[in-house]
């Protein structure tokens, strides 16, 4: 249950995120992805449009924000259906691929069922108990109840450690795969959930490139 602080020196993987594309400075900006591809087209245009071009296939892919927008129909829709927060929403349509339809059915089966693969609650309910003690199981530190967080499935640990679990993950590049620190948990973090937590405004973005990366792999 030990969180390796030596990882929080490794900030290599932000630099491998682009290798090819010297002259973007500005990564941050999604606007630069849909300017490279307009200059990929150019490029492609040159070399003659009569012989079949495998490359032709990265124009069908959705621009950063046609597929943004995607994700967010998806998302408020099935938010609504499930009556589960935005946040839990896009979770569990990323555990079933975006399978919308997939998704519904399972809902109309067993709706229970669903959120438990999705891994947003806990299987059973003896794991909802109530701990009266108010200690963080990673620190060990005895903490007012209002610096203690849960997820769904009540392992309680206190505000600096889930802040700390947070923050070294969203540094390793994990982004829809921080789950609760208890041990065997299989609970996973709803953004809304870690993005409180995360300390620094650079730390948010890399958390939401790492979000929008795991959303539509
Ligand atoms: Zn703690
Ligand atoms: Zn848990």
């Amino acid at each position: 249950m030990s969180v390796d602080m030596n990882s929080q020196g490794s900030d290599s993987n932000e630099e491998d995120y682009d290798p090819n594309c010297e002259e973007e400075e500005e990564d941050e900006d999604p606007g630069d992805i849909e300017d490279y591809y307009i200059g990929v087209a150019n490029d492609v245009e040159q070399q003659g449009a009569d012989a079949f071009d495998p490359e032709e296939y990265q124009f069908t892919c959705l621009t950063y924000k046609e597929s943004e927008s995607t994700l967010n129909e998806h998302m408020v829709s099935l938010a609504s259906t499930l009556k589960v927060s935005h946040a839990v929403a896009k979770l569990v349509l990323v555990s079933f691929h975006w399978q919308v339809s997939e998704i519904l059915e399972r809902h109309k089966s067993n709706s229970a069922q669903l959120l438990v693969e999705a891994r947003v609650q806990p299987t059973s309910s003896k794991h909802t108990m109530v701990h009266s003690s108010h200690h963080c199981a990673v620190c060990m530190q005895f903490v007012r109840k209002e610096n203690l967080l849960s997820l769904a499935c009540q392992h309680q640990f206190c505000r600096s450690c889930w802040e700390q679990h947070c923050t070294v993950l969203v540094k390793d590049g994990v982004g829809v795969g921080i789950s609760c620190m208890a041990q065997d948990c299989p609970l996973r973090t709803p953004e809304d959930f870690v993005f409180p937590l995360l300390p620094s405004e650079e730390l948010k973005d890399k958390y939401r490139r790492y979000l929008f990366r795991d959303y539509v792999e």
